[in-house]
């Protein structure tokens, strides 16, 4: 079963062993956790439906305080303290593409929004309900998940867009395939989700982006089916696969995709190299994706955050060979690089030799696989640490850009620094670290995750999360980055858009949700 107020399902816990504790308690103070709203007490403060009756729809409070909220720190904080806002008035699960156009149709009907919803892993407030009079109607596609087509001579597959990552990879490795999209979210998110919010998964680097994987789709919107067919490449004008691309449920409801599938590889490692500072592995990643040497995966943490990952791990040989690195100097300034190399088990050696290659010439100690095991093992169970840490009494959220390579090092640097400094503000301590997750031959994506002691009152918890926020977001922005490379824009990114797109894009991008939903039922609020 699914946490209602965290992060993944009841059974799996992310236990924080005792040296962390104290590593934690030494940087915040003795923490002291205020207890949770009861899932009993917010369930009663769930409002009565404004929806008339529908044969897919469920407007029981649990069904409704379960997909009031996503993931990002403000839902975390809304639903752990009980203080929710908006309730949708009902959860619509349709199992057919009809069903879709029916509750569109429906919504119309009752003058109701709608909002589109995967796995409700959103992290910029993508899927929350703006409080409104006009009812507002969750249309959640967990019951689309089927594989309808597998075209293994065109490398292609077709799923129903409510696919969760799993279920979506043991439909195609069943038949030797793999779509190879990892985000970290992967155990819930779907496939329209991902195209919906323009997704990046981890290997991304061999694989793709959400971007290049969409082949094609059917999209239901309130002036009817989009139906985009699939070619190869075509100069047949601005592509409106693009458009779905990063649409955020504003545009209408993607029923179905076509992605392309490669085959399950034939071998896959994942390395760690230790470097002396973060300009020279800064400098060998940028070589790597220059020289274009094929490997899958490249994350380069900072000096913070390698030191913060050994000392959560609180693995006993991670502690002996960190004292063995400091011998031979690799001090406080050194950074950890896991890359990963995929596909026949002569192209792992090759590009593993290259790769190291050159590592080892800007001053990377190779070791091997163990510690890009141990990466590999926690890919996507670490989000699990976030359930463990609030209980302790520490927050903890990311945000994540793409600049190109001449700002990077100063931008690594600038945004952690500027989150620390929003924090001083409210005299409190925030510890701030930053990896490069997405490394390009023209830039890196930064992302930055922050820890603080979260202070009792929700109010001034948001307060300085939302300092923080801004802080990094306006450094982002000062830098010439992106407001998000992966997460999308939502809610909580929609205030640094317009300087992204410029006031003319801004309006053209209004007019496309526009001339497919006329009267701005789907998704108000979101994105643009
Ligand atoms: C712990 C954690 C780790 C994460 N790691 C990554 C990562 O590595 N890479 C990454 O890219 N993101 C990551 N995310 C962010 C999030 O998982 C992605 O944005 C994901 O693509 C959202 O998918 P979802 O199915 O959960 O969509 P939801 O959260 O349900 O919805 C997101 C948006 O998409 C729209 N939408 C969803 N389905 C459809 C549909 N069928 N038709 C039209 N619109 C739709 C919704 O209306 C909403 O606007 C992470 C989030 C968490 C909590």
């Amino acid at each position: 079963m699914k946490r209602w107020n965290g992060w993944g399902n009841v059974t799996t816990d992310y236990p924080v062993p005792t040296s962390a504790r104290a590593y934690l308690a030494n940087l915040f103070g003795a923490l002291d956790p205020q207890p949770d709203a009861a899932y009993e007490t917010v369930l009663k403060s769930v409002p009565g439906s404004c929806l008339p009756a529908h044969p897919l729809l469920d407007t029981s409070a649990d069904a409704r305080l379960t997909h009031a909220r996503g993931q990002s720190l403000p839902d975390w904080v809304a639903l752990r303290s009980g203080r929710i806002g908006a309730f949708p008035d009902g959860v619509a699960y349709p199992q057919t593409e009809g069903d879709v156009l029916a509750l569109i149709k429906y919504a119309q009907k009752a003058g109701a929004k709608v909002i589109p919803y995967g796995g409700g892993t959103s992290v910029a407030g993508h899927i929350n309900p703006a409080k409104s009079e006009l009812p507002v109607l969750t249309l959640s596609l967990e019951r689309m998940t089927r594989l309808l087509d597998l075209d293994e001579f065109g490398c292609t597959a077709v799923f129903e867009a409510g696919v969760t990552g799993p279920e979506l990879e043991q439909s195609l490795a069943k038949h030797g395939y793999t779509l190879g999209h990892f985000p970290q979210s992967h155990e819930y998110s779907t496939l329209g989700g991902w195209i919906a919010t323009r997704s990046s998964g981890q290997q991304s680097y061999k694989y793709g982006r959400i971007e290049q994987l969409f082949a094609g789709g059917r999209m239901e919107t309130p002036r009817g089916l989009i139906d985009l067919p699939h070619f190869p490449a075509s100069a047949a004008g601005p592509d409106i696969k693009e458009m779905v691309l990063g649409s955020e449920g504003r545009m209408g409801v993607i029923t179905q995709a076509k992605v392309k599938i490669r085959d399950v590889p034939e071998a896959e490692e994942f390395y760690g190299v230790f470097f002396p500072s973060w300009e020279q592995g800064a400098e060998a990643v940028r070589q790597i994706a220059q020289e274009e040497a094929p490997v899958s995966m490249l994350r380069l943490s900072n000096p913070q955050e390698t030191e913060t990952t050994l000392i959560l791990s609180g693995k006993l040989w991670i502690g002996a060979a960190d004292k063995g690195l400091r011998l031979i100097g690799y001090d406080r300034r050194r950074c950890l690089l896991v890359f990963g190399v995929t596909g026949t088990a002569a192209h792992v050696r090759r590009t593993r030799a290259q790769a190291s290659s050159i590592c080892h010439r800007h001053g990377g100690l190779f070791v091997g696989t163990v510690v890009g095991h141990t990466w590999e093992k926690s890919r996507f169970y670490a989000p699990y640490l976030r359930n463990t840490l609030w209980e302790l009494g520490v927050a903890i959220d990311t945000l994540e850009t793409a600049i190109p390579w001449p700002k990077v090092m100063e931008a690594s640097q600038a945004i952690p620094a500027s989150i620390v400094t929003a924090m001083g503000i409210h005299d409190k301590k925030v510890l701030a670290f930053a990896h490069l997750s997405h490394v390009y031959r023209d830039g890196a994506s930064i992302y930055t995750t922050f820890l603080f002691r979260r202070p009792a009152d929700p109010d001034e918890l948001l307060a300085c999360w939302q300092a923080m926020k801004q802080s990094a977001s306006l450094t982002i922005q000062r830098h010439g980055g992106t407001i998000t490379h992966q997460h999308g824009v939502g809610t909580d990114h929609a205030p640094y858009l317009p300087a992204e797109k410029g006031a003319l894009g801004m309006e053209a991008l209004r007019a496309v949700c526009k001339s497919f939903d006329p009267d701005g039922m789907m998704n108000p609020g979101k994105l643009c």
